[in-house]
């Protein structure tokens, strides 16, 4: 069996490649990359590496000849994405790939009011696309990457505490690496046809619970500031952030306070057989000197 990886020179893409290389012999995993030169580790690792790019379609056809699974990993590039993954879907078709998997988002408010508007708007018409194209699905609402938050939280967090307006907004945060376990679990194993799954941890933490760890491990108390989502627009305006990435992190912060990414599902857990990472365990790796 060929299993195809899009975004295998990313971090999701690379880390399901690894998971898959623990069930699978390399010859049976092919990597798309856009730009080879950042692939010389997979092809060290004895990937195949086809060349092909989202915004493509002929290139991707070729790629996909004699492929049975696709994970087609969401692009960023927000604003021509949604086209993209209909290329890919259409590639993946003519090709005669037998079940395409895809990267998705978890979101709640599907409405124009949605703080994440312009990121969801894409995932949901790749979903509608997929759902309809006759191709054998599995779409994968990925909640938030526990990943992100040191990110959100900036380098000086242990000393100046967390400065970002979710209030007591709670989200699902999942590590990356377990999320691209689950995905290796799909494409190898069987009962994942035609199926949505959410991939968010077991519990749901809050930045009150997040400074509560960040004290634990400090040793001495880490402070949570909810600020207003003006005085954090200053904030970040101040500090030199384009207007775009500001408002980007607004809406995160937004929908986070809204409860988006709030969520009691276990599919993560099924799927990876163990309770997901949690904060705690994800923070002690990243901030225990
Ligand atoms: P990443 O490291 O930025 O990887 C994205 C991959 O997509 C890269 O390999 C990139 O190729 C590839 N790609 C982008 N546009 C392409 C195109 N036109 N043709 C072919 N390949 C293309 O992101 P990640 O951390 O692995 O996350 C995967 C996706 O999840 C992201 O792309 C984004 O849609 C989404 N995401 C989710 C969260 C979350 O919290 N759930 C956070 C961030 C992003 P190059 O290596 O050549 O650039």
């Amino acid at each position: 069996m060929k299993i195809l990886i899009t975004g295998a020179t990313g971090q999701l893409g690379s880390a399901t490649i690894d998971f898959l290389l623990k069930k699978m012999p390399a010859d049976n995993l092919i990597a798309l990359v856009r730009d080879e030169s950042k692939a010389t580790e997979l092809k060290a690792k004895g990937i195949t590496l086809r060349i092909g790019n989202y915004d493509n379609n002929a290139s991707l056809v070729a790629v996909m000849k004699g492929v049975e699974k696709v994970l087609l990993i969401s692009g960023n590039d927000i604003a021509n994405r949604q086209k993209q993954h209909e290329n890919v879907i259409n590639a993946a078709k003519e090709a005669g790939v037998k079940h395409l998997v895809y990267t998705s988002f978890m979101r709640k408010n599907e409405t124009k009011t949605s703080p994440l508007g312009m990121v969801a708007k894409s995932h949901i018409e790749t979903d509608k696309f997929l759902i309809n194209s006759a191709l054998v699905y599995t779409i994968m609402l990925n909640n938030l990457y526990a990943d992100i938050l040191p990110m959100f939280f900036g380098p000086q967090v242990l000393e100046a505490g967390i400065f970002l307006p979710t209030e007591d907004g709670l989200a699902a945060y999942a590590t990356r690496s377990d999320m691209a376990e689950a995905a290796a679990n799909i494409l190898t194993g069987i009962g994942h046809e035609n199926k949505k799954y959410f991939i968010a941890n077991s519990e749901n933490f809050s930045m009150d619970d997040a400074a509560e760890i960040l004290s634990e491990i400090k040793g001495e108390e880490v402070e949570y500031v909810s600020p207003t989502n003006k005085q954090y627009l200053e904030t970040l305006l101040n500090a030199g952030f384009p207007q775009p990435i500001a408002n980007s992190l607004i809406g995160f912060c937004e929908a986070i306070k809204q409860g988006e990414f709030a969520t009691e599902t276990t599919d993560l857990e099924t799927l990876i057989g163990r309770r997901p990472t949690s904060l705690q365990e994800y923070f002690t790796v990243v901030y225990k000197k």
